[in-house]
């Protein structure tokens, strides 16, 4: 079997010769451990983060060492009693296509209570960031106005739609104008507008008759400026992410319109996942129910073959992905 390893510490946009695929036996399964089959892998924008070798929430990877995601797998052998034959657990993993794994330490996914592959978007990573990064930090009320970036993805398009379920007005900034009709037509947004045209500001103002309560910034950079400019009083930013800066050289130098802030008395908050551990289940289970009442859909754009895993980790960069992106690795 094969295992992913970071081969360079990238400069700039990664390219398909930071990744190496090497050859290695199927390890064995010690006292308490299980043998994990990989069925599907999450690529997620932050582990571009852990590439640099820089001190961060999370260490960074090591060279010639397998990368590490969010991964579903199929337990294959079991020495637990937690597990047997079959079960299907979600975990973070090495980027490889079998692992073992510390029975102890693995999340068992109920395949009845919606498609496995939900388990690495709606209710795993992406959308619990979008749940407490939008409803604990910046709190939408029934009528005010949200602005979500990186809005056709995976966290932008559950941000936007709990949104809409608290009542507010739902505008959302995406990369392509197929992107665009999405948002607005397939999931009821209230407005969308495409950041690579010419007219964004202009496009932007127009969407905002009432400027902006909420911004839910997965972007940075020049959007997030544009956006910010426009804070109402009291507003509340929800910084998320900043992928316009992941594969910049210099950094970003952001935010720049501090007198927007001390004019409106706004908030601006960062956070990750980690500063919920307790609550997590708090939120997959409000997800679960506004999944099931049809409250809430999402998408996943999956590329089929292990071998196609750093492509599809590229695609985050240039947009190709609508929804989470997935990797298939191997059929249950
Ligand atoms: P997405 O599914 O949103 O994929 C990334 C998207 O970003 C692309 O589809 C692309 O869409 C957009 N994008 C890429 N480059 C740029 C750019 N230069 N400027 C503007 N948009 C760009 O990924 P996720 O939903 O997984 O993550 C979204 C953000 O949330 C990321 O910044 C990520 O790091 C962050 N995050 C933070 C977490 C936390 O705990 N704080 C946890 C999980 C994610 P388009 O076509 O619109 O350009």
């Amino acid at each position: 079997h094969k295992e992913i390893h970071l081969a360079n510490r990238p400069e700039g946009m990664p390219t398909n010769d930071d990744f190496n695929f090497v050859e290695k036996e199927i390890p064995t399964p010690a006292e308490n451990e299980v043998l994990l089959k990989t069925l599907y892998l999450s690529v997620d924008p932050y582990m571009r983060g852990r590439m640099r070798d820089v001190k961060s929430y999370i260490p960074p990877f090591e060279l010639n060492q397998a990368l590490v995601g969010g991964v579903l797998a199929e337990v294959v052998e079991s020495n637990s009693d937690l597990f047997e034959k079959g079960d299907i657990v979600s975990s973070n993993l090495s980027w490889s296509e079998y692992n073992v794994a510390d029975a102890a330490k693995l999340q068992k996914v109920d395949p009845t209570a919606a498609p496995i592959t939900a388990h690495l978007s709606v209710l795993g990573l992406t959308g619990l960031t979008a749940y407490f990064g939008l409803l604990d930090i910046a709190k939408p009320q029934a009528g005010e106005t949200i602005v979500v970036s990186g809005a056709a993805g995976a966290v932008g398009s559950i941000v936007g739609q709990l949104a809409k379920i608290k009542g507010a007005r739902v505008v959302g900034i995406a990369g392509s104008d197929e992107k665009i009709d999405y948002l607005i037509n397939e999931l009821g947004f209230d407005a969308a507008v495409n950041y690579k045209k010419d007219s964004f500001k202009e496009d932007l103002i127009a969407a905002l008759p009432n400027g902006v309560d909420v911004y839910f910034d997965n972007v940075g950079g020049d959007i997030s400026d544009a956006v910010m400019k426009e804070l109402n009083k009291h507003a509340r930013v929800t910084v998320c992410g900043a992928i316009s800066s992941y594969n910049s050289v210099d950094g970003d130098i952001g935010p720049r319109i501090q007198g927007q802030f001390i004019k409106t008395s706004a908030m601006m908050k960062g956070f990750t996942l980690g500063d919920y551990a307790k609550d997590l289940p708090t939120g997959v289970a409000a997800l679960t129910q506004w999944l099931q009442e049809g409250k809430l859909k999402y998408d996943e754009t999956i590329v089929e073959g292990f071998e196609n895993t750093p492509e599809a980790f590229l695609g985050l960069f240039k947009g190709t992905n609508l929804g989470k992106q997935l990797v298939k690795v191997a059929d249950p």
